[in-house]
């Protein structure tokens, strides 16, 4: 096991993988990118500038999403520094892409289905080409997977995404169609009652439907859920279908699962808070994750439990999944990838002193730890 870098007491144990595997005949790359939401167009970006000439995998319908990742399935972004007048979701993610692009990124619209991090240089193969014998290698790897929210595909539901439905209420609570309206939480856990208290800052009431008699919450968020004003707990119900007027939702059908009874709920908005599924199937048999499935970093690094393999974005982040933090999540991983790769190409006695790729200046520090 190799030391943590930067000395954090991390439960995460970084193993240095074998080295001198063969390199492939088809194409080997210093650094390779799996996922092109803002995580990995970020990273895409800082490693192009940096002439590293990263290789991105963009997916195709890789976890159910378009090359661009979540925000291609929704409309408007509205916090996101630098597009003081909002923008849509995919058009954001195609100004991504031309970034990357620009600086001279790879961009390849295949889905990574198999990875092999015993050995350096890592090995990966792509969709339909798994029991291939021949395969790609890169030196460094940076997982940008994503993840997806968990959703209940009610009827009705695929009428009224995004058109009353949600999956963020941080993201979409303040749109003009949820302000000062009913809107329902669908969950009982911390993040249920995260969203429906953040939620009262904008809705003229906040109904949480709960499927048991109690929440999952812990006591003191509980607390602060069943005490507000503008909230009321629904136990032991469940939303049956989305109903609405063809354009936007109006009301959820709901049933008390102990007595039968059904009705309909008067609200304009729905937010699922029942969860998040990492896309970390392709790794999970070659990296750490936690007990949810996200892949565990180094704290404040994107250094996971392989030396050379970094991750960023939703699929490491249960916390804050934003689109910002994403981004900010691959730029460290970019960074810390080129740190590496410059590091070992200086201890390679074999490379000539004018051909080792020298990093920027000032992002990490000046010191080696
Ligand atoms: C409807 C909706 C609205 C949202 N609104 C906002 C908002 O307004 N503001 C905000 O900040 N955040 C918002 N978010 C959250 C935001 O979209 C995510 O936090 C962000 O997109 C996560 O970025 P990411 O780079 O980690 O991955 P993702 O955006 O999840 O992208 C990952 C990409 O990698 C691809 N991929 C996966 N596996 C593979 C593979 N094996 N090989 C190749 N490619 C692969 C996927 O196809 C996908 O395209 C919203 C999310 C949703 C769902």
């Amino acid at each position: 096991m190799a030391p943590v870098p930067n000395g954090h007491s991390a439960d995460v144990e970084v193993h240095e993988p074998k080295a001198g595997g063969e390199k492939s005949k088809r194409m080997h790359s210093q650094v390779v990118i799996i996922g092109s939401g803002p995580a990995g167009h970020t990273a895409a970006i800082y490693l192009a500038r940096a002439n590293l000439e990263p290789v991105l995998y963009e997916g195709m319908l890789a976890n159910g999403f378009a090359p661009g990742g979540q925000l291609t399935t929704t409309t408007d972004v509205e916090n996101f520094p630098g597009f003081p007048d909002g923008v849509t979701g995919p058009e954001m993610m195609d100004k991504f892409r031309a970034q990357s692009e620009r600086f001279g990124t790879k961009i390849i619209t295949e889905t990574i289905a198999k990875v092999d991090f015993s050995q350096r240089p890592f090995k990966y193969w792509t969709e339909g080409e798994e029991e291939d014998a021949e395969f790609m290698t890169a030196d460094t790897i940076i997982i940008a997977t994503g993840a997806s929210a968990k959703r209940l595909y009610l009827p009705g539901e695929e009428t009224y995404w995004q058109s009353g439905i949600s999956a963020c209420a941080v993201c979409d609570g303040a749109v003009p169609i949820f302000r000062n309206k009913p809107l329902a939480v669908i969950g009982g856990g911390d993040s249920a009652a995260e969203e429906a208290t953040y939620l009262t800052k904008y809705a003229s009431h906040v109904y949480v439907l709960v499927r048991r008699n109690e929440l999952r919450a812990s006591k003191i968020m509980a607390k602060r859920l069943t005490n507000h004003p503008k909230v009321t707990v629904l136990w032991n119900t469940v939303a049956t279908e989305c109903k609405g007027d063809g354009d936007l939702l109006n009301a959820l059908a709901i049933k008390d699962i102990k007595t039968g009874e059904e009705e309909d709920l008067a609200v304009n908005g729905l937010f699922y808070a029942i969860g998040h599924e990492p896309a970390t199937a392709l790794v999970k048999s070659q990296i750490q994750l936690d007990a949810d499935g996200y892949v565990l970093t180094v704290p404040g690094t994107a250094q996971t439990s392989i030396k050379g393999v970094f991750a960023a974005g939703d699929v490491q982040d249960k916390k804050y999944r934003q689109a910002i933090t994403s981004a900010g999540s691959g730029c460290m991983a970019a960074l810390e990838a080129e740190r590496l790769i410059a590091e070992e190409e200086a201890e390679d006695e074999s490379i000539p002193a004018d051909k080792v790729h020298v990093p920027a200046q000032g992002y990490l520090g000046t010191d080696k730890e």
